[in-house]
């Protein structure tokens, strides 16, 4: 197949935002996977900032680093992501490169634990102002699960009202699929001309 899917789309355009050195954000670190694939993206001098609301993803994300040795690049909240600004130094407001969102539930976890649209939106409205001209939030939406479809039509709502003059909002899915695919959302922050 040559169109890709959405898990590889999801980091090609993170790849496209994100050099060496930049700040990049993991709004749901989960089991580590986007923590510890950012954390190369942006190399020895960059940092990655992760976040989430239960423990055991906190403490398997930085084992997966410590093996790799690269837990010195990345700082772990164990917090919601809605508390971007608050956590994240005000430093490095205005230069972050990119931001990820896996919604849903921990893989392997407790699936009564969710992403929700309140908390989801906030975090995005906010780290649409931290980036710098030229990032992107990336959202991997899965909607499979009632609380997902919910979700997904409440940021569907909210994107749409995002200012043009500020960001290209852009959806990737398949289409055809026999069951709901999951799909990407991506905010592009606009540079003065683009
Ligand atoms: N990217 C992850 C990986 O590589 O394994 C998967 C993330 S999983 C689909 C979603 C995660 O979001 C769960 O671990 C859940 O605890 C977390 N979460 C739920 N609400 C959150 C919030 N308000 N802030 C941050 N994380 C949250």
């Amino acid at each position: 197949m040559k169109l890709d899917r959405i898990l590889p789309y999801a980091r090609q355009l993170l790849e496209r935002a994100v050099t060496k050195g930049d700040v990049v954000v993991d709004a749901t670190v989960g089991n580590g996977h986007d923590t510890l694939y950012l954390s190369q993206l942006v190399g020895e001098h960059g940092r990655v900032y992760g976040f989430d609301i239960q423990k055991e993803a906190i403490e398997e994300t930085a084992t997966k680093l410590e093996e790799h040795q690269l837990r010195n690049r990345v700082m772990l909240f164990q917090e919601g992501h809605e508390m971007v600004e608050e956590a994240i130094p005000p430093v490095h407001h205005g230069a972050i490169a990119g931001a990820v969102f896996n919604l849903g539930y921990l893989p392997g976890g407790d699936e009564t634990i969710v992403t929700r649209p309140r908390t989801t939106i906030t975090a995005v409205k906010k780290l649409l102002e931290m980036l710098k001209p030229g990032g992107i939030i990336v959202l991997v939406i899965y909607h499979g699960h009632p609380e997902g479809a919910v979700e997904r039509d409440y940021l569907l709502r909210f994107v749409q009202t995002i200012d043009g003059e500020t960001a290209h909002v852009l959806r990737y899915q398949f289409m055809n699929t026999q069951t709901p695919s999951p799909f990407v959302i991506a905010i592009e922050k606009r540079e003065s001309r683009s």
